[in-house]
């Protein structure tokens, strides 16, 4: 069959529970033709197409029959479009003609080749008809207000028609919807209709005799369900009247939906072995921490489906002693589906993207259905394993899409998203080919966090572009952040936002540190020993310290030219300093790393070459990840940390090195990009613009020349806002304000089973 159906007050109109069933009922018979018969203009159709709880159309009819597009692909369906475009004589036309008249307010609503105006029923002369005519274009008055002007004989009904010729569709098996006086012209082509419930009485009326169409009593999506009925589509198609069952829900009152698996599996012969992760950044045992007291709850990660370590198993316990009632959920992947949604996919397109390089970026079809199909799957287990009402809390842009399906699966869940990496503002991350589909799924959440509120406010000016929002609540980001003190500085955020009447709570969560993990690092004897070591080492040699993944968003190059020409400038230094760069190897094979070592070993070798004494190397360059503990002592003992990413979500290594010092009673000075979300944060730090190759080299000099107290009063105020606003709090202010949404959902929302939508 064929749809056929008007927007606003038909297809997204009527009871909650009767819009899941048809969309659902829609969705699950792909045999149903959808078309869409609007008078909105097709700019103001697309944000539906983003909105993963609305099937999509195969056709769209728009600008009240001016405009016919194909649904996937936007493009006009020919010849029918150019049939049109031959009747329409042009905006101008017929602005100029109509400028005699007064009383005409222009709609400031997109439209295409249509003109709309808003005006009182006395405007509309015949005067003002035969001077329209006479362009040969037609007037519809309807409403009491609204004008359109429209290429002559064009309406919904008739492209419509032309629609269902062209198709070479069965006119018996098309059922059209509409519930305005807009939508009459579709009951004039001898289509089976429905006019839903509280439909325009003047509609109403002149489609009255007509034996094919059926006055409904439900209002919206219920009208053409009972449509449906009458007309024994249900029974004829084998269409299931009823909605399939709600899924069922688990038992999970937390679900935690991460890349990772919350411990470390290693292949010891043959077998799949557990174990707790060596060496865990905060962030793991901060959300296991959630299940301390017993709470029952999942962990989605995925897991490699390897058929010679046996059945794949889904669940598995992850500490029975320590988090009774949390199970880890598996998602089994292939190699290649790992290789390619995790590896390549989301490094090569997603991460130069969010990181303002998309110009580095290589966007695959392909692997973006790799991506969809891995997403869906993550949402399948969460869906699965979370109870009625639980809150599902997914981690990072791996993931984006995964609220998407799961919205639809599970309408009662509180989604909340934690955005891990930085966020760009739209010029950017609208460069991403499938923006409009991962913004549809964020917007699904009921709460999505950033590290900082320019990222917030970024997602906002992306969100903007894809659908009509609101901003229902601001907040002002001082004195927590940084206003107009740096780069990603921000006076005021967004802290809520309303799409289609869903309100989506937004929040700056920079993620804090386990300062215990480096208490413990500085207790330990190897970490002691090798502090007395590097004393004597160092003597009077001062340190500059420079830790980072081996990435081009770090800005390595940039830093090392830097040295190089602070070298030059102050002269002095020479012998008085050494930079100690640390650099972590990328994942094996990504070759796109390849080209970044190389230079950095060709500029490192330039430095050295230029400058080196005997006995004094300028920079030591060490490729390889080291140990926590041993990082530890170097934080202990570098005079200067210098941390100049070009761009980065926050930089957890500029808060190690605050909280050693600040554990030690040191006075070190960090150098931080002013391009780093941490910089938004940590006051004391010397912000520094890497982009700026003096800038670069002043501000370090500058580090090494200031006074101890300064350094040490810098210093104290960055630790208090590390020690402050540490994991615990990050964690915990998520995990509360992801509560406090669902608290607000559960104070309206519908019984499970229904859409909040
Ligand atoms: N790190 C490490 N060994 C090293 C270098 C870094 O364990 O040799 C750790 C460091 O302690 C920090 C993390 O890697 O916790 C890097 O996090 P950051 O946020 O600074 O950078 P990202 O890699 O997330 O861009």
């Amino acid at each position: 069959m064929l749809l056929a159906t008007d927007l606003d007050g038909t297809f997204l109109a009527g009871d909650p529970e009767n819009r899941l069933k048809l969309y659902r009922l829609i969705v699950a018979h792909p045999e149903i033709d959808l078309v869409f018969v609007t008078g909105r203009g097709l700019e103001s159709v697309l944000p539906l197409l983003s909105d993963p709880t609305i099937p999509q159309p195969d056709y769209i009819i728009c600008d009240v029959g001016c405009t016919v597009v194909n649904g996937h692909s936007q493009q006009a369906i020919q010849p029918l479009q150019g049939e049109i475009d031959d009747l329409w004589p042009g905006e101008q036309m017929i602005e100029d003609v109509l400028q005699s008249f007064d009383g005409l307010q222009r709609q400031e609503v997109p439209q295409e080749r249509r003109v709309s105006y808003f005006c009182s029923s006395d405007v509309v002369t015949d005067e003002m008809i035969a001077r329209v005519e006479a362009l040969s274009c037609n007037v519809l008055f309807s409403g009491g207000k609204y004008l359109d002007i429209l290429p002559r004989g064009v309406n919904k009904g008739r492209t419509l028609s032309r629609l269902v010729e062209h198709l070479d569709v069965d006119p018996e098996s098309v059922l059209v919807s509409g519930d305005t006086l807009n939508d009459l012209s579709m009951y004039e082509y001898g289509f089976k209709g429905v006019c839903v419930g509280e439909s325009e009485s003047a509609l109403l009326q002149a489609t009255e005799q007509k034996a094919r169409v059926l006055h409904a009593d439900a209002t919206g999506c219920g009208g053409i369900l009972e449509a449906f009925e009458h007309f024994g589509y249900l029974g004829h198609l084998g269409i299931e009247a009823e909605a399939p069952d709600a899924m069922n829900s688990g038992k999970s009152d937390l679900v935690i939906v991460y890349h990772r698996l919350p411990y470390e599996e290693v292949v010891e012969n043959g077998e799949l072995i557990r174990r707790r992760p060596k060496s865990p950044n905060g962030i793991i045992p901060t959300l296991l921490s959630f299940f301390a007291d017993g709470k029952a709850g999942s962990w989605v990660a995925w897991s490699i489906d390897d058929p010679e370590l046996g059945p794949f198993q889904t669940h598995t316990e992850v500490d029975t002693d320590r988090y009774e009632q949390l199970v880890a959920a598996r998602v089994p992947l292939s190699k290649d589906d790992v290789d390619i949604f995790y590896k390549r996919f989301s490094k090569e397109a997603f991460w130069p993207t969010l990181h303002t390089f998309w110009e580095r970026a290589t966007f695959r079809d392909d692997h973006w259905q790799v991506f969809l199909k891995v997403n869906k799957r993550f949402a399948e287990r969460t869906a699965e394993e979370a109870a009625e009402n639980a809150v599902v809390w997914i981690h990072d842009y791996n993931l984006w899409m995964v609220p998407a399906y799961l919205r639809e699966m599970r309408p009662d869940l509180t989604i909340a998203f934690f955005h891990h990496t930085y966020f760009p503002s739209a010029d950017v991350f609208n460069v991403l080919p499938w923006r409009r589909e991962i913004v549809g799924s964020l917007l699904q959440c009921d709460h999505i966090g950033f590290h900082i509120p320019r990222q917030a406010e970024n997602f906002v000016d992306v969100a903007r572009g894809v659908t009509p929002l609101e901003v229902t609540e601001k907040a002002g980001c001082a004195p927590r952040f940084l206003t107009y003190g740096c780069a990603v500085g921000l006076d005021e955020m967004s802290t809520e936002i309303k799409v289609n009447d869903r309100k989506i709570g937004l929040g700056a969560h920079p993620v804090g540190l386990d300062l215990n993990r480096v208490r413990q690092a500085l207790t330990q004897q190897s970490v002691i020993d090798r502090m007395e070591t590097l004393r004597e080492e160092l003597m009077d040699v001062r340190l500059i310290l420079s830790v980072e993944r081996l990435d081009f968003t770090k800005g390595i190059i940039e830093k090392l030219d830097a040295y190089e020409r602070m070298l030059n400038e102050h002269p002095e230094l020479e012998t008085k300093v050494t930079l100690m760069m640390v650099c972590v190897p990328a994942a094996a094979g990504m070759t796109i790393y390849e080209e970044l070592l190389s230079q950095i070993e060709q500029t490192v070798g330039r430095i050295n070459g230029q400058f080196a004494q005997v006995g004094w190397t300028p920079v030591q360059f060490f490729f390889r990840a080291l140990p926590f503990e041993e990082l530890v002592s170097y934080y202990t003992m570098a005079d200067v940390m210098w941390i100049t990413p070009l761009r980065d979500g926050l930089n957890l290594v500029a808060k190690e090195y605050i909280a050693t010092q600040g554990l030690t009673n040191g006075s070190g000075r960090l150098v931080l990009s002013e391009f780093a979300g941490a910089a938004a944060e940590l006051r004391g730090a010397i912000l520094a613009n890497p982009h700026h190759p003096q800038d670069l080299a002043d501000t370090c000099y500058y580090a090494l020349a200031m006074s101890r107290s300064e350094a040490q009063n810098r210093l104290s105020e960055a630790f208090e806002v590390v020690s402050r606003y540490d994991i615990d709090y990050w964690g915990r202010e998520f995990i509360d304000t992801a509560e406090q949404r669902r608290a607000i959902k559960l104070g309206k929302i519908l019984p499970i089973g229904h859409c909040a939508a």
